[in-house]
């Protein structure tokens, strides 16, 4: 069986045209659609449970919201299929693309990860933060991310192997990736968003970028070394200067050397506490979310 997994936030008038093209894309398989209402304001709950009626959809509704990261966990640890698709619910990811990420993974690969061959109607400077973003992901992480995306198909394996992390602030694709095993890629032209706005806005992404490069790097943590040695070294070359008998305005060449040197220590006070606070985030090993309500419940749940 495949599990297609579709995290929701505020989507009612997607839930309806994603279970279609979903079930449209999956016919011909043994599949189950499972929707994670991720504490939506409007009615997708209430399309959702429509949808279990009409497309025999599952859903998960959750107390709040958690964001998607919890929401496609949670998704991961209802589904029961051998391979599990997790797909957006705007369809900006093409559900056309499934069948191949099928055939990859019956081929071979224990995950097929999606990757961006087009960024739609983003803006350029979107694109190229997203592009910078990227880039530092795959220099922490050691794979390649551009292009990366939540849109991929795993094996059973692979989101067993996910599921094994504790960590609170996961970030999927690149635990996807990290997990190790065969992987595959399958190039998709994003589309435009269907009905609704995204959520996104420039302070959720850069909270979004550094929490995410935190968890998988702690090389900023070596920033104190970086600035220190650049200090010594201005420093240093001030003295030969004095020494050389080279004038430095000296008063307010001293006062602008502490200021710099107090700027980059309060710098790298920041980067420490930004960590603690991860740390502290992580050992209060609080719940990831909570279910509200659910419709079509898997039988079996405890089996697993
Ligand atoms: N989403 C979610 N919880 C959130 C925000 C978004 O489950 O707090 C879902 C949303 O419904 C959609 C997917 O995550 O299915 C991607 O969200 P969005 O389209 O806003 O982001 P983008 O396409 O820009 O990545
Ligand atoms: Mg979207």
């Amino acid at each position: 069986m495949i599990s297609a997994v579709i995290p929701a936030y505020n989507e009612e008038d997607n839930i309806f045209p994603a279970a279609e093209a979903i079930s449209a894309a999956l016919s011909g398989e043994d599949y189950e659609i499972i929707f994670v209402d991720d504490g939506s304001a409007d009615a997708t709950w209430e399309r959702i449970s429509d949808a279990s009626g009409k497309f025999g959809a599952r859903g998960i509704r959750f107390s709040r919201n958690f964001g998607k990261e919890p929401a496609i966990r949670a998704g991961l640890e209802e589904s029961a299929g051998d391979a599990v698709v997790v797909i957006d619910c705007d369809l900006q990811h093409p559900p056309e693309v499934i069948p191949r990420m099928i055939s990859e993974w019956r081929n071979g690969a224990e995950a097929v990860i999606g990757k961006k061959s087009a960024r739609g109607r983003e803006s350029k400077g979107y694109g190229f933060l997203a592009h910078v973003f990227n880039s530092m992901m795959s220099r922490a992480t050691g794979f390649d991310m551009s292009g990366a995306s939540d849109f991929m198909l795993l094996d059973r394996k692979v989101v067993g192997a996910i599921l094994e992390y504790g960590e609170r602030g996961s970030f999927f694709r690149a635990l996807a990736q990290f997990v190790g095993f065969r992987t595959a890629e399958v190039r998709y032209e994003v589309a435009a968003r269907k009905n609704g706005k995204g959520t996104w806005t420039l302070k959720k992404l850069i909270k979004y970028a550094v929490s995410n490069l935190a968890s998988f790097t702690t090389a900023p943590l070596l920033a104190g070394l970086f600035f220190g040695g650049i200090c010594l070294l201005a420093g240093a070359v001030l003295l030969i200067l004095r020494a050389a008998g080279i004038p430095l305005g000296s008063f307010s060449a001293a006062v602008s050397v502490m200021i710099i040197i107090s700027g980059l220590v309060l710098i790298c006070l920041g980067i420490s506490g930004y960590y603690l606070s991860k740390i502290y985030d992580e050992i209060k090993h609080r719940p990831r979310y909570h279910i509200a309500a659910k419709v079509n419940e898997r039988k079996d749940n405890n089996e697993r």
